[in-house]
């Protein structure tokens, strides 16, 4: 018998329709298991109540608490896997959050729903069912945390959401899915590094900043003058970005900023190639570190983990380079 434990948090997968007509998280975990369509042999589930809320109105503190309570479930030796119940707007974020910090090999699986529960169609129950399965499969150990959605498994540190409402939302440009569940078996294709780093919090406070052609740098040094902890620049293409961009990172570094260059492409690393004119190069002698591959959301929560890690420039630029 496997034990998994479903942690519900709200989202669209636990809503319903309010009197008003809009939609609003009302439903428990309980509700989730007791819609789903099928049996689930062999599979012990249980429940654990955590929040009730949109997604988009977690904060860090309280996805740092949720990364805690997962971790104490996986730690329990009667919990073979923890699936999350989550809102699909930020799930990218915090299921990235839980692949940084949470070490152990079991699995840890993040899913949701993009039609309400009271809608005939709702993609909820086959989601939670899949996303079971997964937590409960041992091939699906060591993978880090993952997404499932729509009978697709992806990875955490490279899936994202790209249509505001369809069911088929989470892809992996550039990478594509690990597996799959299909008519009931879990199937894994390829198997990602993991990239654990130490568990230290979370810091808030870092910036992301997204210019677009022309833009000003005013944001930038309105950052340096707040004295934020870290700029995460969603720059163009290879990491180039706007004129007077590259002085403003500096006066930001030298403020005591860590300043991150992600790019606003969905595929491809970030590389300092172009000169001149806050081309990428001209970003880097700036003291600013490249991203890598890594998306800018996903970069402002690992520099979140590596400052509250007391990390040095070079550790999070080693990091970074990891991606
Ligand atoms: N659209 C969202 C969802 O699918 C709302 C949220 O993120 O909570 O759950």
């Amino acid at each position: 018998m496997k034990r998994v434990t479903v942690v519900s948090t709200g989202g669209t997968i636990a809503s319903g329709k309010a009197s008003d007509h809009s939609v609003v998280a009302d439903r428990k975990g309980a509700a989730l298991i007791a819609t789903l369509h099928d049996p689930l042999d062999g599979m012990a589930v249980e429940v654990d109540d955590f929040a009730s809320v949109g997604s988009y109105a977690l904060d860090l503190a309280t996805v740092y608490q949720l990364v805690r309570c997962i971790a104490g479930h996986l730690e329990r030796d009667d919990c073979d896997g923890v699936v999350v119940t989550h809102g699909t707007d930020t799930m990218e974020e915090t299921a990235f959050i839980a692949d940084l910090l949470i070490g152990s090999d079991k699995p840890v699986v993040f899913t949701g729903a993009q039609r309400h529960a009271d809608m005939p169609d709702t993609d909820g129950p086959r989601n939670v069912a899949d996303a079971i399965r997964v937590a409960a499969a041992p091939i699906a150990r060591g993978l880090g945390s993952l997404l499932v959605f729509e009978g697709d498994i992806h990875a955490a540190a490279t899936v994202s959401k790209t249509h505001t409402a369809r069911v088929d939302t989470f892809r992996s440009a550039g990478y594509g899915k690990l597996g799959e569940i299909d008519n009931g078996v879990v199937y894994i294709q390829r198997r990602p590094e993991r990239r654990v780093i130490a568990d230290h919090g979370l810091v808030e406070g870092i910036e992301l900043v997204k210019p677009g052609l022309g833009s000003s740098t005013a944001y930038l040094d309105f950052c340096a003058s707040a004295g934020v902890p870290g700029v995460i620049i969603e720059a163009f293409g290879r990491g180039n970005a706007p004129r007077g961009y590259a002085d403003a990172v500096a006066r930001l570094v030298k403020a005591g900023a860590i300043v991150v260059i992600a790019s606003r492409c969905p595929e491809g690393r970030t590389l300092p190639v172009y000169g001149a004119d806050s081309g990428a190069t001209t970003l880097q002698a700036a003291g600013a570190i490249f991203a890598g591959e890594l998306s800018a959301i996903k970069s402002r929560l690992l520099l979140s983990a590596l400052l509250a890690a007391k990390a040095d420039r070079n550790a999070i630029a080693e990091a970074f380079a990891r991606y």
